[in-house]
Protein backbone atom coordinates (compact mmCIF):
# COMPACT_ATOMS: atom_id res chain seq x y z
CA UNK A 1 0.00 0.00 0.00
CA UNK A 2 1.28 3.27 -1.07
CA UNK A 3 2.66 5.23 2.25
CA UNK A 4 0.89 8.09 1.99
CA UNK A 5 -2.24 5.80 2.68
CA UNK A 6 -0.63 4.59 5.91
CA UNK A 7 0.05 7.86 6.85
CA UNK A 8 -3.49 8.48 7.30
CA UNK A 9 -4.50 5.64 8.57
CA UNK A 10 -1.44 4.04 11.06
CA UNK A 11 -3.39 1.51 13.07
CA UNK A 12 -3.40 -0.64 9.63
CA UNK A 13 -1.77 -4.18 9.50
CA UNK A 14 0.48 -2.89 6.22
CA UNK A 15 1.50 0.19 8.35
CA UNK A 16 3.13 -2.32 11.26
CA UNK A 17 5.15 -3.71 8.74
CA UNK A 18 5.73 -0.69 7.20
CA UNK A 19 6.92 0.77 10.87
CA UNK A 20 8.82 -2.71 11.52
CA UNK A 21 10.54 -2.12 8.23
CA UNK A 22 11.48 1.37 8.45
CA UNK A 23 11.80 2.70 11.80
CA UNK A 24 15.25 3.45 13.65
CA UNK A 25 16.11 1.62 16.31
CA UNK A 26 14.50 2.34 19.65
CA UNK A 27 16.86 4.46 21.85
CA UNK A 28 17.71 6.31 18.04
CA UNK A 29 13.89 7.49 17.75
CA UNK A 30 14.06 8.26 21.25
CA UNK A 31 16.89 10.30 22.15
CA UNK A 32 18.57 11.59 18.20
CA UNK A 33 17.93 14.93 17.84
CA UNK A 34 17.59 13.53 14.18
CA UNK A 35 14.20 12.27 15.19
CA UNK A 36 12.94 15.00 17.29
CA UNK A 37 10.48 16.22 14.52
CA UNK A 38 8.81 12.75 14.95
CA UNK A 39 8.97 13.06 18.67
CA UNK A 40 7.09 16.35 18.48
CA UNK A 41 4.12 15.43 16.10
CA UNK A 42 3.75 12.35 18.64
CA UNK A 43 3.05 14.47 21.40
CA UNK A 44 1.19 16.84 19.15
CA UNK A 45 -1.21 13.79 18.85
CA UNK A 46 -1.13 12.71 21.95
CA UNK A 47 -2.54 16.36 23.13
CA UNK A 48 -4.68 17.07 20.35
CA UNK A 49 -6.27 14.43 21.11
CA UNK A 50 -6.75 15.06 24.56
CA UNK A 51 -7.66 18.47 23.77
CA UNK A 52 -9.55 18.64 20.16
CA UNK A 53 -10.83 14.90 20.43
CA UNK A 54 -9.33 14.75 16.91
CA UNK A 55 -5.21 13.95 15.92
CA UNK A 56 -3.94 16.87 13.83
CA UNK A 57 -4.18 16.63 10.18
CA UNK A 58 -1.53 15.21 8.49
CA UNK A 59 0.64 17.41 6.18
CA UNK A 60 2.26 15.28 3.48
CA UNK A 61 4.36 16.80 0.91
CA UNK A 62 7.75 14.81 0.82
CA UNK A 63 8.65 11.26 1.63
CA UNK A 64 10.62 12.49 5.22
CA UNK A 65 7.17 14.09 5.74
CA UNK A 66 4.97 10.59 5.24
CA UNK A 67 7.69 8.79 7.31
CA UNK A 68 7.45 10.75 10.70
CA UNK A 69 3.35 10.91 10.36
CA UNK A 70 3.69 6.97 9.70
CA UNK A 71 5.96 6.67 13.00
CA UNK A 72 4.47 9.47 15.59
CA UNK A 73 2.14 6.77 16.05
CA UNK A 74 4.03 4.60 17.62
CA UNK A 75 5.80 7.40 19.40
CA UNK A 76 1.68 8.27 20.37
CA UNK A 77 1.21 5.40 21.75
CA UNK A 78 4.37 4.83 23.84
CA UNK A 79 3.55 8.14 25.26
CA UNK A 80 -0.02 7.07 26.19
CA UNK A 81 1.17 3.69 27.46
CA UNK A 82 3.63 5.38 29.75
CA UNK A 83 1.42 7.47 31.94
CA UNK A 84 -1.50 4.28 31.89
CA UNK A 85 -4.21 6.60 32.83
CA UNK A 86 -7.78 5.26 31.36
CA UNK A 87 -9.07 8.75 30.70
CA UNK A 88 -6.02 9.14 28.55
CA UNK A 89 -5.99 6.06 26.79
CA UNK A 90 -10.14 6.57 26.13
CA UNK A 91 -9.68 9.88 24.66
CA UNK A 92 -6.40 9.12 22.31
CA UNK A 93 -8.63 5.98 21.34
CA UNK A 94 -11.62 7.75 20.32
CA UNK A 95 -9.59 10.70 18.63
CA UNK A 96 -7.81 8.12 16.40
CA UNK A 97 -10.80 6.60 15.44
CA UNK A 98 -12.91 10.12 14.87
CA UNK A 99 -9.48 11.29 12.24
CA UNK A 100 -9.53 8.06 10.39
CA UNK A 101 -13.14 7.73 9.81
CA UNK A 102 -13.21 12.10 8.77
CA UNK A 103 -10.38 10.68 6.68
CA UNK A 104 -12.29 7.58 5.64
CA UNK A 105 -15.31 9.67 4.29
CA UNK A 106 -13.10 11.22 1.70
CA UNK A 107 -12.37 7.78 -0.15
CA UNK A 108 -13.81 5.83 -2.72
CA UNK A 109 -16.22 3.52 -1.21
CA UNK A 110 -13.73 0.23 -2.72
CA UNK A 111 -11.21 1.89 -0.15
CA UNK A 112 -13.56 2.16 2.72
CA UNK A 113 -14.47 -1.69 2.13
CA UNK A 114 -10.84 -2.50 2.13
CA UNK A 115 -11.00 -0.89 5.32
CA UNK A 116 -13.54 -2.56 7.04
CA UNK A 117 -12.12 -5.97 5.97
CA UNK A 118 -8.90 -5.00 7.57
CA UNK A 119 -10.48 -3.60 10.72
CA UNK A 120 -12.54 -7.30 10.93
CA UNK A 121 -15.77 -6.23 9.24
CA UNK A 122 -14.93 -9.19 6.54
CA UNK A 123 -17.74 -10.01 4.89
CA UNK A 124 -18.34 -6.20 3.95
CA UNK A 125 -18.68 -6.06 0.33
CA UNK A 126 -19.95 -3.87 -2.34
CA UNK A 127 -23.89 -4.72 -3.01
CA UNK A 128 -23.14 -4.50 -6.70
CA UNK A 129 -21.02 -7.64 -6.39
CA UNK A 130 -24.00 -9.45 -5.03
CA UNK A 131 -25.07 -12.84 -6.61
CA UNK A 132 -27.99 -11.82 -9.08
CA UNK A 133 -30.49 -13.74 -6.96
CA UNK A 134 -29.58 -12.07 -4.37
CA UNK A 135 -30.08 -8.35 -5.74
CA UNK A 136 -32.78 -9.34 -7.53
CA UNK A 137 -34.20 -10.31 -3.57
CA UNK A 138 -33.37 -6.61 -2.43
CA UNK A 139 -34.57 -5.27 -5.23
CA UNK A 140 -38.27 -7.59 -4.52
CA UNK A 141 -38.17 -6.18 -1.06
CA UNK A 142 -37.60 -2.55 -2.23
CA UNK A 143 -34.04 -1.79 -0.44
CA UNK A 144 -33.19 1.61 -0.62
CA UNK A 145 -30.67 2.96 -4.22
CA UNK A 146 -28.81 4.54 -1.27
CA UNK A 147 -27.75 0.99 0.87
CA UNK A 148 -24.39 0.27 -1.44
CA UNK A 149 -22.76 -2.04 1.15
CA UNK A 150 -23.54 -5.24 2.70
CA UNK A 151 -22.72 -7.20 4.95
CA UNK A 152 -23.44 -10.84 7.10
CA UNK A 153 -25.97 -9.76 9.84
CA UNK A 154 -23.62 -11.72 12.47
CA UNK A 155 -20.21 -9.04 11.53
CA UNK A 156 -23.12 -6.60 11.35
CA UNK A 157 -23.98 -7.44 15.14
CA UNK A 158 -20.78 -7.84 16.46
CA UNK A 159 -19.78 -4.19 15.30
CA UNK A 160 -22.87 -2.46 16.43
CA UNK A 161 -23.32 -4.38 19.64
CA UNK A 162 -22.05 -1.00 21.65
CA UNK A 163 -24.58 1.27 20.19
CA UNK A 164 -27.60 2.10 22.27
CA UNK A 165 -29.54 4.17 19.87
CA UNK A 166 -32.60 2.29 18.31
CA UNK A 167 -31.38 3.32 14.73
CA UNK A 168 -29.08 0.76 15.18
CA UNK A 169 -31.68 -2.16 16.61
CA UNK A 170 -31.69 -4.95 13.65
CA UNK A 171 -35.44 -4.42 13.05
CA UNK A 172 -34.69 -1.00 11.80
CA UNK A 173 -31.99 -2.02 9.22
CA UNK A 174 -32.74 -3.39 5.30
CA UNK A 175 -31.93 -7.24 6.00
CA UNK A 176 -32.68 -9.77 3.17
CA UNK A 177 -31.61 -13.32 2.99
CA UNK A 178 -29.02 -12.91 6.07
CA UNK A 179 -27.29 -9.60 4.87
CA UNK A 180 -27.48 -6.85 6.09
CA UNK A 181 -27.31 -3.41 3.32
CA UNK A 182 -26.76 -0.14 4.45
CA UNK A 183 -25.20 3.22 3.13
CA UNK A 184 -21.39 3.36 3.22
CA UNK A 185 -21.50 6.41 5.79
CA UNK A 186 -22.84 4.34 7.94
CA UNK A 187 -20.45 1.59 7.53
CA UNK A 188 -17.81 4.19 8.22
CA UNK A 189 -19.30 4.47 11.76
CA UNK A 190 -18.93 1.23 12.22
CA UNK A 191 -15.38 0.99 10.94
CA UNK A 192 -14.55 4.13 13.59
CA UNK A 193 -16.15 1.83 16.50
CA UNK A 194 -14.22 -0.63 15.59
CA UNK A 195 -10.58 0.98 15.37
CA UNK A 196 -12.11 3.19 18.83
CA UNK A 197 -12.25 -0.76 20.33
CA UNK A 198 -8.92 -2.24 18.74
CA UNK A 199 -6.87 0.89 20.40
CA UNK A 200 -8.89 0.33 23.38
CA UNK A 201 -7.96 -3.32 23.95
CA UNK A 202 -4.40 -2.66 22.64
CA UNK A 203 -3.82 0.46 24.87
CA UNK A 204 -1.53 0.61 27.30
CA UNK A 205 1.24 -1.68 26.25
CA UNK A 206 4.27 -2.43 28.45
CA UNK A 207 6.65 0.32 28.32
CA UNK A 208 10.42 0.04 29.66
CA UNK A 209 12.14 2.25 31.85
CA UNK A 210 14.41 3.20 28.64
CA UNK A 211 11.39 4.79 27.55
CA UNK A 212 9.47 6.27 30.36
CA UNK A 213 12.61 7.98 30.83
CA UNK A 214 13.53 9.20 27.28
CA UNK A 215 9.69 10.54 27.45
CA UNK A 216 9.70 11.87 30.86
CA UNK A 217 9.34 15.48 30.16
CA UNK A 218 6.68 15.13 27.43
CA UNK A 219 4.48 12.71 29.96
CA UNK A 220 4.67 15.24 32.77
CA UNK A 221 3.16 17.83 30.54
CA UNK A 222 0.43 15.25 29.25
CA UNK A 223 -0.70 14.32 32.91
CA UNK A 224 -1.12 17.78 33.85
CA UNK A 225 -3.30 18.16 30.46
CA UNK A 226 -4.85 15.01 30.92
CA UNK A 227 -6.22 16.41 34.83
CA UNK A 228 -7.05 19.66 33.57
CA UNK A 229 -9.45 17.89 30.73
CA UNK A 230 -10.42 15.64 33.53
CA UNK A 231 -11.85 18.60 35.58
CA UNK A 232 -13.51 19.83 32.51
CA UNK A 233 -15.62 16.21 32.49
CA UNK A 234 -15.88 16.52 36.24
CA UNK A 235 -19.70 16.18 37.65
CA UNK A 236 -21.40 18.88 37.93
CA UNK A 237 -21.28 19.60 42.39
CA UNK A 238 -24.57 18.04 43.39
CA UNK A 239 -23.89 18.90 47.11
CA UNK A 240 -23.81 16.04 49.36
CA UNK A 241 -24.95 13.04 48.29
CA UNK A 242 -28.60 11.93 50.16
CA UNK A 243 -30.88 9.18 49.14
CA UNK A 244 -33.43 11.82 50.78
CA UNK A 245 -33.30 13.91 48.47
CA UNK A 246 -34.19 10.79 45.23
CA UNK A 247 -37.14 11.73 43.63
CA UNK A 248 -40.04 8.93 43.68
CA UNK A 249 -38.73 7.04 40.40
CA UNK A 250 -35.41 6.72 41.55
CA UNK A 251 -36.71 5.71 44.97
CA UNK A 252 -39.09 2.95 43.42
CA UNK A 253 -36.24 1.33 41.08
CA UNK A 254 -34.25 1.04 43.61
CA UNK A 255 -36.97 -0.85 45.95
CA UNK A 256 -37.41 -3.13 42.79
CA UNK A 257 -33.80 -3.95 42.95
CA UNK A 258 -33.75 -4.57 46.47
CA UNK A 259 -36.90 -6.44 45.73
CA UNK A 260 -35.21 -8.88 43.60
CA UNK A 261 -36.96 -7.95 40.26
CA UNK A 262 -34.94 -7.27 37.15
CA UNK A 263 -35.00 -3.74 35.67
CA UNK A 264 -35.48 -3.01 32.20
CA UNK A 265 -32.67 -2.29 30.27
CA UNK A 266 -33.54 1.77 29.86
CA UNK A 267 -34.32 1.62 33.54
CA UNK A 268 -30.96 0.27 34.41
CA UNK A 269 -29.31 2.93 32.24
CA UNK A 270 -31.23 5.53 34.05
CA UNK A 271 -30.15 4.75 37.47
CA UNK A 272 -26.59 4.26 36.74
CA UNK A 273 -25.96 7.81 34.79
CA UNK A 274 -28.50 9.53 37.65
CA UNK A 275 -26.11 7.85 40.42
CA UNK A 276 -22.85 8.61 38.42
CA UNK A 277 -24.25 12.25 38.14
CA UNK A 278 -24.54 12.69 42.16
CA UNK A 279 -20.65 11.91 42.43
CA UNK A 280 -21.24 7.76 43.24
CA UNK A 281 -18.31 5.97 42.54
CA UNK A 282 -18.11 2.65 40.16
CA UNK A 283 -17.67 0.17 43.30
CA UNK A 284 -21.16 1.52 45.33
CA UNK A 285 -23.27 1.64 42.13
CA UNK A 286 -22.02 -1.88 41.54
CA UNK A 287 -22.81 -2.51 44.65
CA UNK A 288 -26.49 -1.35 44.23
CA UNK A 289 -26.91 -3.18 41.04
CA UNK A 290 -25.28 -6.30 42.33
CA UNK A 291 -29.11 -7.06 44.01
CA UNK A 292 -30.43 -7.94 40.37
CA UNK A 293 -31.16 -11.41 39.89
CA UNK A 294 -29.81 -11.13 36.75
CA UNK A 295 -26.56 -9.25 37.49
CA UNK A 296 -23.44 -10.14 35.57
CA UNK A 297 -20.37 -8.76 36.98
CA UNK A 298 -18.12 -8.20 34.17
CA UNK A 299 -20.93 -7.43 31.75
CA UNK A 300 -22.21 -4.51 34.14
CA UNK A 301 -18.76 -3.53 34.60
CA UNK A 302 -18.17 -2.98 31.01
CA UNK A 303 -21.60 -1.35 30.79
CA UNK A 304 -21.14 0.68 33.87
CA UNK A 305 -17.84 2.07 32.62
CA UNK A 306 -19.65 3.38 29.26
CA UNK A 307 -22.19 4.83 30.96
CA UNK A 308 -19.83 7.07 33.08
CA UNK A 309 -17.43 7.82 29.91
CA UNK A 310 -14.49 6.03 30.60
CA UNK A 311 -14.57 4.34 27.23
CA UNK A 312 -15.72 6.61 24.82
CA UNK A 313 -15.11 9.92 26.53
CA UNK A 314 -18.41 10.89 26.57
CA UNK A 315 -20.40 10.93 30.00
CA UNK A 316 -24.22 10.22 29.75
CA UNK A 317 -26.87 12.24 31.33
CA UNK A 318 -29.64 10.61 32.70
CA UNK A 319 -33.04 11.52 30.60
CA UNK A 320 -35.46 13.84 31.35
CA UNK A 321 -38.50 13.24 33.09
CA UNK A 322 -40.55 13.49 29.40
CA UNK A 323 -38.64 10.55 28.23
CA UNK A 324 -39.15 8.33 31.10
CA UNK A 325 -42.99 8.86 31.57
CA UNK A 326 -42.44 7.95 27.50
CA UNK A 327 -40.66 4.40 28.89
CA UNK A 328 -43.11 4.16 32.14
CA UNK A 329 -39.97 4.97 34.13
CA UNK A 330 -41.91 7.94 36.37
CA UNK A 331 -43.41 6.40 38.90
CA UNK A 332 -46.10 8.41 41.61
CA UNK A 333 -45.00 11.91 40.92
CA UNK A 334 -45.38 13.66 43.95
CA UNK A 335 -46.16 17.40 44.41
CA UNK A 336 -42.68 18.38 43.47
CA UNK A 337 -42.83 16.52 40.38
CA UNK A 338 -45.94 18.29 39.28
CA UNK A 339 -45.00 21.80 39.56
CA UNK A 340 -44.55 22.97 35.97
CA UNK A 341 -40.47 23.73 35.66
CA UNK A 342 -40.27 20.11 36.73
CA UNK A 343 -38.58 18.28 33.49
CA UNK A 344 -35.82 16.36 35.11
CA UNK A 345 -35.34 14.03 37.89
CA UNK A 346 -31.71 16.21 38.86
CA UNK A 347 -33.37 19.29 38.70
CA UNK A 348 -35.34 17.24 41.56
CA UNK A 349 -32.77 16.19 43.41
CA UNK A 350 -31.27 19.75 43.36
CA UNK A 351 -34.65 21.19 44.67
CA UNK A 352 -35.20 18.84 47.15
CA UNK A 353 -31.53 19.16 48.69
CA UNK A 354 -32.39 23.16 49.02
CA UNK A 355 -35.37 22.09 50.73
CA UNK A 356 -34.42 18.91 53.13
CA UNK A 357 -31.24 21.83 53.86
CA UNK A 358 -33.40 24.67 55.01
CA UNK A 359 -35.83 22.34 56.99
CA UNK A 360 -32.70 21.02 59.03
CA UNK A 361 -31.69 24.45 59.41
CA UNK A 362 -35.12 25.13 60.23
CA UNK A 363 -34.67 22.26 62.45
CA UNK A 364 -31.51 23.18 64.26
CA UNK A 365 -32.44 26.57 64.47
CA UNK A 366 -35.76 25.78 66.58
CA UNK A 367 -33.68 22.81 68.89
CA UNK A 368 -31.09 26.21 69.69
CA UNK A 369 -34.35 28.83 70.97
CA UNK A 370 -35.80 25.80 72.73
CA UNK A 371 -32.86 25.81 74.39
CA UNK A 372 -32.29 28.95 75.08
CA UNK A 373 -35.77 29.02 76.52
CA UNK A 374 -35.25 26.17 78.66
CA UNK A 375 -32.27 27.70 79.94
CA UNK A 376 -34.17 31.03 80.45
CA UNK A 377 -36.96 29.42 82.42
CA UNK A 378 -34.27 27.50 84.56
CA UNK A 379 -32.47 30.99 85.31
CA UNK A 380 -36.10 32.16 86.32
S1 LIG B 1 -41.90 13.44 37.38
FE1 LIG B 1 -39.75 13.12 36.86
S2 LIG B 1 -38.73 13.09 38.83
FE2 LIG B 1 -40.87 12.80 39.27
S3 LIG B 1 -41.15 10.61 39.38
FE3 LIG B 1 -41.61 11.25 37.27
S4 LIG B 1 -39.70 11.03 36.19
FE4 LIG B 1 -39.19 10.99 38.33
Amino acid sequence: MNPRILARYPFLSEAKEYIMREAPPLDKLLLDPLYYDIREKGFSRVLNALEEGRVPAAVLLDDDAIMDEILSYPLARMLVSSLKDPFLVARYSLAEAKSASSNLERESLEFQIGMARDIGIESAFDRKYLPPDIEKKMEDADISDESDVVMDFVDYLKSSSSFNSSDWKMVNRELVHGYIALPGRTMIRLIEEKIRKRLLDELPLPVNRTITIALESMTNEIKLKTEEMKDRFREEDMGEFSAERFPPCVSHLISQIQANINLSHEARFFMASFLFHLGLDMAKVIAIFSQSPDFDPSLAGYQLEHIRGDISGTKYTPPSCGTLKTNGICYKPDGLCRKDWMTHPLTYYRIKGKSVDSSEKTRKTNESSEKTITGAKERI
